[in-house]
């Protein structure tokens, strides 16, 4: 068995779901083949109006070089969150990435090790990853909404998500990756910038300062929903292709 059927396998998408090189295309639902033209405008604004102190400091964040910006991460404490935490999980791989992938927070064995997505939601990314043919650290970044675990996993809070907003921010715009995967409902939530279920966000090109932005499961969900693995390889296949159409778009003469 070929790394790539092994990947398929370990997705639960053997023998249904094919690459397309090796056989014919999976179904696709309509909205999936939604040109890249036609994205759903979305804002990625918070929900109230920032204090002047909030506006400071986000902009003081959005001057930071790498450096800088991994530094200010490594000492944050601007939340509640830092309180529990081992280390900070800043974010991981190719810093000129044209994929840029994006999870909710740190889980147990990401606050201990401070790189994203380790334990075993990680394993399956890295497998969900090697089925599109791409790899953490080529060509593709790794980061997270919130920087610091929530204790016992949950769900990082409003205020959370909103003090850690401007680190990503500024990641995005240090990467300007061609295109953004959210996974699951937090990463989609917080970077559309309005509450929707996934089942309502999977299918279309978002738009994040931008920059298109796809939606699909979370991998530790999927790790949960078996049966939803075949929705998220529809979803990936949705993202290499729209990427190839971004990409063909760059090489077009203006
Ligand atoms: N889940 C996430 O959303 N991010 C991680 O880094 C690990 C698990």
């Amino acid at each position: 068995m070929s790394r790539r059927e092994e990947m398929l396998r370990e997705m639960g998408l053997t023998p249904v779901w094919r690459l397309r090189e090796t056989a014919a295309q999976p179904e696709v639902p309509a909205t999936v083949v939604a040109p890249v033209a036609e994205t759903v405008a979305a804002s990625a604004a918070p929900a109230r109006e920032p204090s002047p102190a909030a506006n400071e400091r986000g902009a003081a964040i959005m001057s930071m070089d790498w450096a800088a910006l991994k530094a200010r991460v490594a000492g944050c404490v601007d939340c509640k969150l830092h309180e529990q935490r081992n280390r900070t999980v800043f974010g991981v791989g190719d810093e000129k990435a044209e994929w840029l992938f994006v999870g909710e927070g740190p889980g147990a064995d990401e606050d201990q090790q401070g790189e994203p997505f380790v334990g075993q939601a990680g394993k399956l990314l890295d497998n969900m990853l090697a089925a599109i043919r791409l790899k953490r650290g080529d060509n593709v970044y790794i980061a997270n909404i919130v920087k610091c675990r929530p204790p016992g996993n949950r769900t990082p809070a409003a205020d959370e998500a909103r003090q850690c907003e401007p680190y990503l921010k500024r990641q995005i715009e240090l990467i300007r990756p061609r295109l953004i995967v959210a996974l699951g409902k937090t990463a989609a939530v917080n970077l559309i910038g309005r509450d929707a279920s996934i089942a309502s966000l999977r299918g279309k090109v978002h738009d994040y300062m931008g920059i298109p932005l796809i939606v699909t499961y979370h991998p530790a969900y999927l790790l949960r929903t078996l049966p939803d693995k075949a929705k998220a390889w529809v979803d990936l296949r949705f993202a290499v292709d729209t990427m190839q159409g971004l990409q063909t778009q760059a090489r077009a003469p203006t």
